[in-house]
C-alpha cells in the first residue's frame, strides 16, 4: 500500500510509477501547491449517455410502445415519466437498464472522455468517477468498471467510486446531471454544479447553483474559482 497526499493504491511492492500517470500527481508533484482539488464526476449522463442509450434500446425491444423523445424528457427518473404515459410502461423501462451490457453499450457523450481525461492530467487536481450503480447488481458495477476501462484505460479503475450516496463523499466539485442530490450528510463538502441534460435543462436552478452545459463548456474555469488563489 503506498500513500500519496492523502490517497492510496495498492501497488506491487518495488514497481515502478507507471509512466502516463500524471492524474495521480497531486500527490507527489503536487505537493507544495497546497492541497489537490478533489472533483467527482458523475457517470450516468455526464460521461455515459444513458438518455440516448436508453431510448435506443427501448425502442428497438418495444417497437410498438409509445416512448417519450428526447426533447420531450422532464424530470430525473426516467421510469416515472413513462408510468405516467401509460400504466405498465414504468416497468418495462426498468427491464432496459436492468438487461446484461445496457451500462457496458453506452456511448460516451460528447467530449467526455477527453475532458475527463485532460483534468486528471491536470496539476493538483484529483479526479474520481462517482457513480451510484441500481439496486439490481447482476450487471451495472461490473459493467460500470468495463466502461471505464473501455474508454479510459484501466489505471483509470483505481477512481472509480460507487455510492448510493454521494453526500457523504467529500471533494471540492460534483459535477452530477441529477438535480437534487441529497442524502445522510446535510451539508456535503462539495459544490454541485449541474450538468446539463435532457430531463434538467428547462430547471430554474437556486442561486447560486451553477451549470455546466456540456463539455465544449468552460470546465476549466469552474474548477479554477475552486482553487485557492
Ligand atoms: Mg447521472
Amino acid at each position: 500500500m503506498i500513500r500519496l497526499g492523502g490517497w492510496c493504491a495498492r501497488r506491487p511492492r518495488g514497481a515502478a510509477f507507471p509512466a502516463g500517470r500524471r492524474w495521480r500527481s497531486g500527490g507527489p508533484a503536487g505537493r507544495g501547491a497546497g492541497r489537490a482539488l478533489r472533483v467527482l464526476v458523475d457517470m450516468d449522463g455526464v460521461l455515459a449517455d444513458f438518455e440516448g442509450g436508453f431510448l435506443r434500446k427501448f425502442r428497438a425491444r418495444f417497437p410498438d410502445q409509445p416512448f417519450i423523445a428526447l426533447e420531450d424528457r422532464r424530470g430525473f427518473w426516467l421510469s416515472e415519466q413513462y408510468g405516467l404515459l401509460q400504466p405498465g410502461l414504468s416497468e418495462k423501462a426498468i427491464s432496459i437498464w436492468e438487461s446484461e451490457n445496457f451500462f457496458l453499450d453506452l456511448e460516451p457523450l460528447p467530449g467526455a472522455v477527453e475532458a475527463v481525461k485532460q483534468m486528471a492530467n491536470l496539476e493538483n487536481t484529483h479526479v474520481f468517477i462517482c457513480t451510484s450503480p441500481i439496486k439490481m447488481y447482476k450487471y451495472c458495477p461490473y459493467e460500470k468498471y468495463a466502461w471505464v476501462e473501455k474508454h479510459f484505460g484501466p489505471d483509470f479503475l483505481d477512481q472509480i467510486v460507487l455510492s448510493t450516496d454521494k453526500t457523504v463523499v467529500s471533494a471540492d466539485l460534483l459535477i452530477d446531471d441529477r438535480p437534487d442530490i441529497t442524502g445522510a450528510e446535510p451539508n456535503p463538502s462539495w459544490e454541485h454544479i449541474l450538468f446539463t441534460a435532457c430531463h434538467n435543462r428547462h430547471l430554474q436552478l437556486p442561486r447560486p447553483g451553477r451549470r455546466l452545459h456540456s463539455w465544449a463548456d468552460d470546465w476549466k474555469a469552474i474548477l479554477d474559482s475552486k482553487r485557492p488563489r
